[in-house]
C-alpha cells in the first residue's frame, strides 16, 4: 500500500493530530479543511517537519464535486491514495423535541454523507490498486447514545453501520475499513461545555482524564499501519473506559 493519506477536517483537533501522527509514520498527507486555510497550513507545516510531503485542500466533505476534485488532486500530487481518515464532523445538541429538518440535514450531510462520498472516492481508487485502508471516526455516543445529542448520536451510529458493511464489501479487494470511536476528547468541539459539565464527564471516565487528540491519532495510525493489516470492520473505542 502506498504510504499516502487523505485526512478530512485536519485543520485542527483530532484531524490535525491524525495528519501529524501519520506524517511521523512516514506517510505523505493531504490535509482537507473547510474554512480555516491558515490553520490547515499550520498542520501541513508540522507534517513537513517530520519529512512528509504535505498539501492542503479546501473542500466541504458533503460537496460531491469538490470531494472528487480533492481525490483527483491527491492522486496527482501524492501519487495515489493509500489511506483515508474520514474525520470531518460537526456536533449538535439540544432537546430532541426541538429538532428541525434543517438541523438533521446539517448533521447527516457532514457526518454521514460526507463520509460516504469520501469513502466512495477513495474506494474507487483503492479497488483499482487492490489495496488501501480506511478509518472512519465515529463516537462512543454512536455506540451508547447521548441524551440531548440524539441526531449526533444517530449519525455516529450510522458511521458504525457504514464501516461494517463497507468492510465486508471491500475486503475481497484487499481494503480494510475500520472505525475509531472516541470518548470525550479535549478539542474545540467541546468548547461549548462549561467547566462543571467537563468535570462531570471526566469523572465518568474510568481513566480519570479527558482524552487528547493524540490519543485518538495513535489508534488511527495503528489501524493504518502494518499492525492493522488483518483488522477490518472493527470499532475501536478510545474513550478511557467510558463505555466499558
Ligand atoms: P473540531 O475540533 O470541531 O474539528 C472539526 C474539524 O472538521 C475541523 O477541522 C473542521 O474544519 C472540519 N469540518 C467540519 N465540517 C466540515 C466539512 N463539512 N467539510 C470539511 N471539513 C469540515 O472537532 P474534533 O473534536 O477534532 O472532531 C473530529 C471528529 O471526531 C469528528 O467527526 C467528531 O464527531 C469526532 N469526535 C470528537 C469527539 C470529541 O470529544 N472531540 C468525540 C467523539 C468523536 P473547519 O474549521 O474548516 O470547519
Amino acid at each position: 500500500m502506498k504510504k499516502t493519506a487523505v485526512i478530512t477536517g485536519a485543520s485542527r483537533g483530532i484531524g490535525r493530530a491524525c495528519a501529524v501522527a501519520l506524517a511521523r509514520c512516514g506517510f505523505d498527507v493531504l490535509i482537507n479543511y473547510r474554512i480555516d486555510s491558515q490553520a490547515a497550513e499550520t498542520t501541513a507545516s508540522i507534517c513537513r517537519e517530520y519529512g512528509a510531503r504535505a498539501f492542503t485542500f479546501c473542500a466541504d466533505v458533503s460537496d460531491e464535486k469538490k470531494v472528487r476534485e480533492m481525490f483527483d488532486f491527491a492522486e496527482r500530487e501524492l501519487g495515489g491514495v493509500g489511506a483515508l481518515v474520514n474525520n470531518a464532523g460537526v456536533s449538535s445538541d439540544g432537546l430532541f423535541c426541538d429538532i428541525s429538518r434543517a438541523e438533521y440535514e446539517r448533521v447527516f450531510d457532514v457526518n454521514v454523507w460526507g463520509q460516504v462520498v469520501c469513502a466512495r472516492e477513495a474506494a474507487r481508487r483503492m479497488v483499482r490498486e487492490q489495496c488501501g485502508k480506511i478509518v472512519n471516526i465515529s463516537s462512543m455516543w454512536g455506540i451508547v447514545g447521548a441524551s440531548c445529542e440524539v441526531v449526533y448520536s444517530a449519525s455516529k451510529a450510522a458511521v458504525i453501520g457504514l464501516t461494517k458493511a463497507l468492510a465486508k464489501e471491500l475486503a475481497p479487494s484487499g481494503i480494510t475499513v475500520n472505525c475509531v470511536a472516541p470518548g470525550v476528547i479535549d478539542t474545540d468541539m467541546n468548547a461549548c461545555y462549561d467547566k462543571a459539565t467537563m468535570d462531570d464527564l471526566c469523572e465518568q471516565t474510568p481513566l480519570g482524564r479527558l482524552g487528547k487528540a493524540e490519543d485518538v491519532a495513535g489508534a488511527v495510525a495503528f489501524l493504518l499501519g502494518d499492525g492493522g493489516d488483518f483488522i477490518t470492520g472493527e470499532v475501536l473505542r478510545v474513550d478511557g473506559g467510558f463505555v466499558i
